[in-house]
C-alpha cells in the first residue's frame, strides 16, 4: 500500500448524469425538456434542484431515479449505468437502492403508519431490520402513530410516514419531487430537519426539487435549472443567496441576465 492510499477519498458518487438529454414529442410538438445536462449527487449531501416552472425539474429527477427513460446521455446509480439494465432489473434496482417522496404523499389509506412504511421492503420479500425502523420512526417522531391510519394523521404526519418509508430500506439515494409542496411552514420545516437529519446523521444522500428558497437552505448544495440545463450551483446556501440567483436566472423576469456560465465540471 503507497502512501497516497491514506490520503482522504474524494466522496463517492451516489448518482450521476452525464450530457442527459430528454425529449418529448416530435415535430411540432417537440420539447427538450434536458439538454446535455452532467451533473454529480454525491453521498451523504442534501441537493436541491430550483428553477421556472417547465425548466425541467421533475423530468432530470425521474430520468436519474429510473423512473423515465431519456433521449441520450447516461446515469448511473452507484455504479450500474441505467442505460444496461433489462426492465426487470431496472424495477429492482428502484426498489433496492432508490427511496421517492412525492408532493401528495402517496400512502395507501387502507394500511397502517407502519404497513405504509415496510410496504416497499414486504413487496421485495426483505425484512426491516428492526432496530433500524425504530430509530427511523422516532426520528421523525412516528412512534406512537405507527398503527394508525393516514386518514387519522395530519399532512405533516403523513410526510413523515413517506419519509420513513423512504428511508426505511436504507436506499443508495431518496429522492423528492417537492416534498414540502403540499405541507403549512411548520410542518414543512419538520420534515425537512428529519431530511437533513437522515444526511447528517446516518449519512444519506437526498436529491429534491424545490422552488421555495427557504427550503434549500436545508441543502448543502443548490443547483440551479434553466430551459434544461444546469446554469449555475451554490454552496452551503443561503435563502438571500439563493434568492438574488433565482432573480437573477435567465427567463425570471430580473435583470438581464449574464449569459449562463459553464456547466460546472464534475
Ligand atoms: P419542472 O418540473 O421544472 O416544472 P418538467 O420537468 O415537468 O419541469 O418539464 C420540463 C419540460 O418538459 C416542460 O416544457 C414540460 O412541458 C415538458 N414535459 C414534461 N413532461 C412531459 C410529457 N410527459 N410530455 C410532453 N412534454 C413534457
Ligand atoms: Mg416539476
Amino acid at each position: 500500500m503507497s502512501t497516497t492510499d491514506f490520503a482522504r477519498p474524494a466522496t463517492a458518487v451516489a448518482a450521476r448524469a452525464t450530457e442527459l438529454t430528454k425529449v418529448f414529442g416530435e415535430g411540432e410538438t417537440r420539447v427538450v425538456a434536458l439538454d446535455q445536462v452532467s451533473v454529480d449527487f454525491r453521498q451523504g449531501e442534501l441537493t436541491a434542484i430550483m428553477g421556472p416552472s417547465g425548466s425541467g425539474k421533475s423530468t432530470l429527477m425521474h430520468c436519474v431515479a429510473g423512473l423515465d427513460d431519456f433521449s441520450s446521455g447516461s446515469v448511473r446509480i452507484g455504479d450500474t449505468e441505467l442505460a444496461s439494465l433489462k426492465d426487470k432489473q431496472l424495477t429492482r434496482l428502484r426498489r433496492d437502492k432508490i427511496g421517492f417522496i412525492f408532493q401528495a404523499f402517496n400512502l395507501l389509506p387502507t394500511l397502517t403508519a407502519r404497513e405504509n412504511i415496510t410496504l416497499p421492503m414486504d413487496i421485495a420479500g426483505r425484512k426491516p431490520d428492526k432496530e433500524w425502523l425504530d430509530s427511523v420512526t422516532s426520528m421523525v417522531g412516528l412512534a406512537d402513530r405507527l398503527s394508525h391510519r393516514p386518514a387519522e394523521l395530519s399532512g405533516g404526519q403523513q410526510q413523515r410516514v413517506a419519509v420513513a418509508r423512504a428511508l426505511a430500506s436504507q436506499p443508495e439515494i431518496i429522492f423528492g419531487d417537492e416534498p414540502t409542496g403540499n405541507l403549512d411552514s411548520r410542518s414543512g420545516a419538520e420534515v425537512l430537519g428529519f431530511l437533513r437529519n437522515s444526511v447528517r446523521q446516518m449519512g444519506q444522500t437526498v436529491v429534491m426539487v424545490t422552488h421555495d428558497p427557504v427550503a434549500a437552505t436545508y441543502a448543502d448544495r443548490v443547483v440551479f435549472l434553466v430551459d434544461g440545463r444546469i446554469v449555475d450551483e451554490l454552496k452551503a446556501p443561503t435563502a438571500d443567496a439563493v434568492l438574488d440567483r433565482m432573480r437573477s436566472l435567465p427567463g425570471s423576469g430580473g435583470a438581464p441576465a449574464a449569459p449562463a456560465p459553464a456547466e460546472p465540471s464534475a
